[in-house]
């Protein structure tokens, strides 16, 4: 199914989680547990990131074949422009079709390992938009793209720039987009109201990131731009060390944000599970999100 089509005929928030392609065969093992514990929440579909410059992007494909062979779950399949060129795209894109795969999340890529900036592959797409447009000529899949509520680290403009560049993605063809972490639910719902009066209608799905290690998050943070408030590093910090207090405290954070967000009406929630199921659980069951959402 289309994940266009699960928005449309959604009755209640959507709930999506968001894995990476293990490197290790034992990595991969835990991914597929977590991805059985997860379907007990039955999210509506599971997108697999795909790697930086190349190590990773065969293991992107095959998982996310498998999940669409072997599961009940929807996948999703970040595709990104880094080191290929459009007929590289063509062919990968030919064999999710083949497969019976219908959704793909379209992305620039961060810049691979070593290198400090993005540098578009000759032959291949500077940037998400360009790619949005090729899919969308292939006419076969539902496309889903990126969003920044505090700005892309690399927008000049800031916020402005990422508002500009959402609308030429769904002008494009994106039909929602899925935003990077954020604590402050504020940046959400400002960017909201900004990309509603730029004319943007597509849904904008909240991505959540629970916290289950503090260091992690601030390091995660410093990478990807998102700010972390002055509240929760005094939650956080005086606690870092202990991690089953960490973890109790980044659901019971991160429960009350998904209860707003929800509240004031987000289409749905997107995890970042870090291939791990227990806080998406824990926060899913907390929010009552398993009842509520029923096929329509
Ligand atoms: C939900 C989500 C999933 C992600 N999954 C992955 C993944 O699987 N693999 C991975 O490597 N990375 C992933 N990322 C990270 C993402 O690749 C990086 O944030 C990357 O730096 C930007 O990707 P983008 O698609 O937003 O790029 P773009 O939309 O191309 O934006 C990149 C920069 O260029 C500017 N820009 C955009 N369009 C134009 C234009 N037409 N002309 C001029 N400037 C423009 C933007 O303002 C921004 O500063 C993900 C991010 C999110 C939020």
């Amino acid at each position: 199914m289309r994940v266009s089509e699960i928005l449309q005929q959604r009755r209640g928030p959507l709930v999506s989680c968001e894995f990476f392609p293990p490197k290790t065969d034992r990595g991969e093992e835990k991914l597929w547990q977590c991805l059985k514990d997860l379907e007990s929440i039955q999210p509506d579909f599971v997108s697999v990131t795909y790697g930086a410059g190349g190590t990773t992007q065969d293991r992107t494909k095959r998982i996310v074949k498998r999940i669409h062979e072997e599961t009940g779950l929807i996948p999703v399949a970040h595709l990104t422009c880094v080191g290929a060129t459009a007929e590289d795209i063509r062919a990968l894109l030919a064999e999710y079709q083949h497969a019976g795969i219908e959704n793909i999340l379209a992305l620039r890529g961060d810049p691979p390992e070593g290198m400090d900036r993005f540098e578009a592959t000759a032959g291949g797409f500077a940037h998400a938009t360009d790619l949005i447009r090729f899919i969308r000529s292939i006419n076969h899949f539902s496309i889903g793209c990126a969003t920044y509520p505090e700005g892309h680290p690399e927008s000049p403009g800031g916020v402005k720039d990422d508002i500009r560049y959402l609308k030429l993605k769904q002008d494009e063809g994106a039909e929602y987009a899925i935003t990077q972490y954020f604590f402050d639910n504020a940046d959400y719902f400002r960017f909201i109201e900004a990309a509603q009066r730029s004319g943007i209608t597509i849904p904008i799905i909240p991505g959540i990131m629970p916290i289950t290690n503090y260091d992690q998050i601030e390091r995660f943070s410093r990478m990807c731009g998102a700010h972390i408030p002055a509240w929760l590093h005094e939650r956080m910090n005086p606690i870092r060390n202990d991690l089953e207090q960490v973890f109790a405290t980044g659901i019971e954070l991160a429960s009350r944000q998904c209860e707003e967000l929800i509240e004031r009406g987000a289409p749905g929630l997107h995890f970042y599970t870090l291939n791990k199921s227990e806080a998406t659980t824990a926060i899913v069951h907390t929010l009552g999100l398993c009842r509520t959402r029923q096929p329509a």
